[in-house]
């Protein structure tokens, strides 16, 4: 095909994934991505905790909120939803698709549930822990080497590094004690290591987190031809993809800034806008495949802060380590990650991933003068993930009479955990009580997230081996019927895990983008 134009719809990492590949493998390929919210940093798509300022990191969050943005989203002259009182309160950066106010989507038993809509989507605010999948959590009909290839691709657009911070010696202090509880329970290759995270680190010892701007990477940059080849249009919400019978025509668009709609042709459309507001787009344009938005998954998320206990951190740092640790991280004070540790997910052994992150202050206030409220050694804040396995029955619907704040097909999220995930909830909760006793002292007891809590949404259009119903798109990521129109995101993800999904979805777009590529050269 002679010039072909790829529509990419969102801008998050897997959008940029998707424009990465498609304008490098093919020379004469046109990308115009859409992005519904406003871009926040000069470099597009960078994260916002590189923002060192905490007035302009503040701001750079509200405008990501969507129809909680307070003032930034009334100047642009979008109307603002009603925020009801004793609403939960999202992540900073996110906003809730539950909120309460006209438009809202009804989730009481998904009440966490939330969403960026800036450029580089909920890359722009997310923690960078990018764990591989491992045993069940892979896909089965994708082959090991293929698998290994797409996962290997994936780091590296996300520039992950197995070992930042892996010279810190309070955070090796933390991995000995764990090991300590821990290493004999845990398979070999599966113990107790650094977290690998999105990130360069720099020379001072900090790291310069990724978002979708390092996925960009050359597409962003005047100096680079694949530049010449990319458009990227924030504040340009996609209304409807357009069909011809079963073959995608192009998408209708409206520039938020001014209310005009017009149709821009594609040869292919990728939609990548979320596990929530793709499948909602793909219903609202009349593509509504069985498995469409059913099969939702998460992690419910075990959490708790520790106070380190400096006799236990004494018998592997030196006062002197941690001076070095609180010197290096004085140079950042706005970024709360310093050393990350985690457990890795392994089967049958430890069907959990755990994430514990250290940090010199709570993340909560503490009142002075109560116990551990100035500990110097510090504290870690721990999180058990969760498996949810996949039913019909947890599911987005949407409703053609009602409207959300977007004019789109209201949601209605349906979800529960079964005596299943309860059992290993259960499991996870006492092995964090242990993990806390080996460290210190809990100032924040175990506690089980409300559900939505961990950002990980997935599912919702789920791949599969065959078009048997219980999938929304192929083995290569194309809705099933339609061969151009494709789908990414943690949506695709079929099968119950307990990892960050991010780098998997990276590398399951990447092998739908090689796709594209063989089939448009
Ligand atoms: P998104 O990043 O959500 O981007 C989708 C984009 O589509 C949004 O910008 C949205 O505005 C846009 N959009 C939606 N509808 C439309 C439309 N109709 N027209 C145009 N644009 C539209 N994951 C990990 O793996 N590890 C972590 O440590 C981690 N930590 C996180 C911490 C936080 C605070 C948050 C918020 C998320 C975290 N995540 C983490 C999740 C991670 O950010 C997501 O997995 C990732 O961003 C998904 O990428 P995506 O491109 O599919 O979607």
């Amino acid at each position: 095909m002679s010039n072909p134009t790829i529509a990419v719809v969102g801008s998050g990492p897997i959008g940029s994934t998707y424009a990465r590949v498609l304008l490098e493998q093919v020379p004469n390929a046109r990308v115009i991505m859409f992005e519904a919210g406003p871009q926040l940093t000069a470099v597009p798509g960078e994260s916002v905790r590189n923002i060192p300022d905490p007035a302009e990191k503040a701001r750079a969050r509200e405008m990501s909120q969507g129809p909680q943005a307070g003032a930034y989203r009334e100047s642009l002259g979008i109307p603002a939803a009603t925020v009801t009182e004793g609403m939960f309160t999202a992540r900073q950066g996110t906003h809730l698709l539950d909120f309460g106010g006209v438009g809202s989507a009804h989730a009481p038993s998904f009440p966490a549930a939330a969403a960026a809509t800036n450029v580089g989507g909920q890359g722009a605010h997310w923690t960078c822990a990018t764990p591989s999948p491992a045993f069940s959590e892979k896909v089965a009909f994708i082959g090991d080497d293929e698998w290994d290839s797409l996962i290997e691709e994936a780091k590296g657009l996300l520039h992950v590094h197995s070992a930042a911070f892996a010279d810190s010696k309070v955070g090796e202090a933390i991995r000995r004690l764990l090991d300590g509880e821990f290493g004999a329970e845990l398979p070999e290759g599966y113990g107790v290591g650094t977290l690998p995270v999105a990130g360069d680190p720099q020379p001072d010892g900090s790291v310069r987190w990724a978002g979708a701007d390092v996925v960009l990477g050359p597409l962003t940059d005047k100096a680079s031809p694949l530049s010449q080849r990319f458009e990227l249009r924030d504040l340009t919400l996609v209304r409807r993809v357009e069909l011809d019978g079963h073959r995608v025509t192009g998408v209708t668009v409206q520039d938020l800034r001014t209310g005009d709609e017009s149709f821009v042709p594609a040869d292919v459309v990728v939609v990548a806008a979320d596990a929530f507001r793709s499948p909602q787009l793909l219903w609202a344009s009349g593509v509504r495949p069985k498995a469409l938005g059913h099969y939702l998954t998460e992690h419910p998320v075990v959490i708790s802060t520790v106070a380190l206990d400096a006799d236990k951190m004494k018998q592997f740092a030196t006062e002197e380590d941690l001076d070095a640790e609180l010197a290096r991280r004085a140079q950042n004070p706005a970024d709360p990650v310093a050393a990350v540790n985690r457990i890795p997910f392994s089967e049958p052994e430890h069907p959990f991933s755990v994430q514990v992150m250290y940090s010199e202050s709570t993340p909560f206030p503490m009142e002075p003068g109560t116990p551990y409220s100035d500990n110097r050694w510090g504290y870690v804040n721990m999180g058990y993930g969760m498996r949810k396995h996949p039913r019909y029955e947890d599911a987005v619907t949407f409703d053609e009479d009602e409207q959300d704040y977007r004019g789109f097909p209201n949601m209605t999220i349906e979800y529960a955990l079964t005596e299943r995930e309860e059992k290993e909830i259960a499991e996870a909760t006492e092995r964090l009580r242990r993990a806390g006793k080996a460290l210190g002292v809990f100032v924040a007891e175990p506690r089980l997230m409300p559900n939505g809590s961990s950002l990980h949404y997935q599912g919702t259009m789920r791949m599969g081996e065959a078009d048997d119903g219980t999938s929304v798109a192929d083995p290569w990521s194309r809705v099933w019927g339609y061969e151009n129109l494709v789908v990414g995101g943690n949506a695709l993800i079929p099968t119950a895990t307990a990892m960050n999904p991010t780098l998997m979805s990276v590398a399951i777009a990447v092998r739908g983008a090689r796709k594209i590529a063989k089939e448009l050269s």
